[in-house]
């Protein structure tokens, strides 16, 4: 029989696993055992949704079976089977869904030792086996089929015998050298071990013949003989790690499950285990990432918790359970009322299901808050992968939300200089100020530069830099933090002027009328109103936009729709009080050619200072230069 070659990043991860010196060599069992697992759950799931298919709970369980002679370790399972066109596809391809992590660091560091963090799969066999067979028969199918592999050199599929759906995967250990005994994998201290400490929770019972000893019988009571005979055992206690005691797992346990359910390879930010009693009762087993995935902001992402009803689980991942704001939480959810054949269409109108929706919102909500008062380090790096994520919560359905995430958002402090809350903000609030001011655009220096930046700054008022593209949305869907408005800094008038500084603007505006009408003549390519301003300190002017959207807003819109044309209107404000613009008015009176060339140097000077782009760079260096001479 022809053999058919591994695919090739396959088959470079077999020689690296094959040829390494490996310590975690023992990892095998636990992802054999755990393909097996899942093969049952695919099969009791399937038997969920299609009346056709019915199955007896109790046969589900794994065999080990030991040939100490031949050196042959097998893992058998009543699960799905696969056909011959899945064994090809399932286990002649490595990049599938849990080596896919695992590939792409290994094209990053090609460093050997992680493998040990990974769930390789099926091929850790490899790792213990020189040749690997696995006998399957898909439920539901007539012929069941062999395929064989001494991992090296590619594998062969024919056909085969097996009575009942379900795989067998067989290994044949390799010899024993000086160093490795591959032998132990066939004694049962050693596999109770192993099953203990990875597959202990694994829901089916694992099943192996041991040695047991019992009196002989017909022995004389004073002369006591024993014999020692073989029994199967169970040698997992099945307790799903939810549903064991919090204080009797340790953090390796929930982070090892972590792993290897969500094929998550970072520690956990947060694990969160709770229960509720009450008109609905559940367990919840919650892990908040460090990190995003790397599909995380992409349509592909699929949010959800894993639901089980009783210890069986009936969904992958349950859409409802979780709100989006809070999308990165992974976990699993255990309730005993919730029925065990309800239809995913029902699931969705369940009341209990909304009962439990609602608690689990509430704990994520509180965890991650006391994570924000607690451990802050933690929490901004957390915050690092998923701010985003809080934002679009705090904005969507028009801050329907609101509640919920305000209170974990951070921004960037102007006066702190670091990430601060909300509440932090207003808490440190100057006497007298009544406004929450933020500014948005790229990059945080050069917002602390902005003239109404400078100008709170002086009074002693923080300021939020926003450097988010979502930022902005932020404060303009809450509106308001603890009774206080948000301000755009940038955009909005600052509220800091007095009546009588009002009314001296008034003055001064009717004053010099022709002054703003000539500046508002000469530019009226640029700007759409020219204005006096007493709020600019030290600057001489600043360009603000008309209505409501801002110049970052603006560019937001253009970047998401480049199609988008509405150039936001836009005022020239002047401080009267400023020697260029008094320089302004004096030439205005003889020499209107040098006052037009100062007006156009201002609304130059006035959209660098916005962050905005001069159109004509060459034209205003002229005028620089010009005026120079
Ligand atoms: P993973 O389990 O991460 O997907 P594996 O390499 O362990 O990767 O397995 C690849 C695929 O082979 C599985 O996804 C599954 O479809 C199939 N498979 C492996 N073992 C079994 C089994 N015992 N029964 C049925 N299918 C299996």
């Amino acid at each position: 029989m022809a053999k058919k070659q591994f695919k090739a990043e396959s088959k470079r991860l077999l020689d690296l696993m094959i040829n390494s010196i490996y310590t975690h060599q023992e990892i095998f069992l636990r992802e054999i055992i755990s393909n097996a697992s899942d093969a049952m759950d695919k099969l009791a799931y399937t038997a969920l949704t299609d009346d056709k298919i019915a199955i007896d709970r109790e046969q589900l369980c794994i065999t080990i079976t030991r040939a100490k002679d031949g050196g042959i370790l097998t893992v058998s399972d009543r699960g799905i089977g696969m056909t011959k066109e899945e064994m090809e596809e399932n286990l002649g391809t490595i990049c599938k869904s849990g080596s896919l992590g695992f590939k792409q660091q290994m094209e990053e560091t090609a460093d050997i030792d992680i493998i040990g963090q990974f769930g390789v799969g099926f091929y850790a066999a490899f790792m213990v086996a020189s040749s690997v067979t696995v006998i399957s028969k898909k439920y539901g199918q007539d012929k069941a089929y062999k395929w064989v592999s001494d991992g090296a050199d590619g594998y062969t599929i024919e056909e085969a015998e097996r009575e009942f759906p379900g795989t067998d995967v067989i290994m044949t250990l390799k010899k024993d050298t000086e160093d490795e005994k591959y032998s132990r994998f066939l004694e049962e201290y050693e596999i109770r071990s192993l099953v203990k400490k990875y597959s202990d929770y694994i829901r089916y019972p694992i099943r192996m013949e041991v040695s047991k000893s019992r009196l002989k019988e017909g022995c004389p009571e004073d002369k006591p003989e024993y014999e020692s005979y073989m029994e199967e055992d169970t040698l997992n206690s099945m307790v799903p790690i939810w549903q064991r005691n919090k204080k009797d797992v340790t953090e390796e346990e929930y982070h090892s499950f972590y792993r290897e359910k969500f094929f998550d390879y970072n520690k956990p930010a947060k694990v969160i285990s709770f229960s509720a009693e009450g008109n609905v009762s559940f367990k919840a087993l919650l892990y908040i990432p460090s990190k995003a995935p790397y599909d995380y902001y992409s349509k592909d992402f699929k949010r959800g918790l894993q639901l089980y009803s009783s210890g069986v689980m009936i969904m992958e991942s349950c859409e409802d359970l979780l709100p989006e704001h809070f999308s990165f939480v992974r976990g699993v959810v255990d309730s005993q009322d919730l029925s065990l054949n309800i239809s995913r269409e029902m699931l969705q109108h369940d009341r209990q299901l909304k009962i439990i929706a609602k608690g689990i919102e509430k704990k994520i909500k509180s965890e991650l808050a006391a994570m924000l008062e607690n451990d802050r380090e933690g929490y901004e790096a957390f915050y690092a992968a998923f701010a985003r994520q809080l934002k679009y919560g705090a904005v969507a359905q028009y801050g329907a939300h609101k509640d919920a995430t305000q209170d974990l958002l951070l921004f960037y402090s102007n006066k702190e200089k670091k990430l601060i809350s909300l509440k932090e903000y207003a808490d440190a609030m100057a006497e007298g100020q009544e406004k929450i001011y933020y500014v948005s655009g790229e990059s945080a220096e050069r917002l602390a530069k902005l003239p109404q930046v400078q100008t709170l700054t002086a009074k002693g008022y923080d300021v939020l830099l926003c450097t988010d593209e979502v930022d902005e949305f932020v404060p303009q869907t809450l509106m308001t933090y603890a009774e206080k408005s948000f301000c755009n800094a940038a955009t909005e008038d600052l509220g800091l002027q007095s009546d009588e500084e009002k009314e001296q603007i008034k003055q001064k505006t009717e004053e010099l009328q022709s002054l703003l009408t000539f500046v508002k003549d000469s530019l009226t390519e640029e700007i759409t109103e020219v204005r006096l301003s007493g709020e600019l300190g030290d600057m001489p002017v600043c360009m603000v936009p008309a209505g409501g959207m801002s110049f970052e807003m603006e560019k937001y819109m253009k970047r998401m729709n480049p199609e988008f044309n509405f150039p936001s209107q836009r005022i020239l404000e002047l401080n009267p009080e400023h020697p260029a613009v008094q320089a302004m008015e004096k030439a205005m009176v003889g020499n209107t050619e040098k006052a037009k060339d100062y007006a156009k140097l201002l609304c130059c000077q006035a959209k660098l200072l916005a962050d905005l782009p001069l159109e004509d760079p060459a034209e205003y260096t002229a005028l620089v230069c010009k005026l120079m001479q």
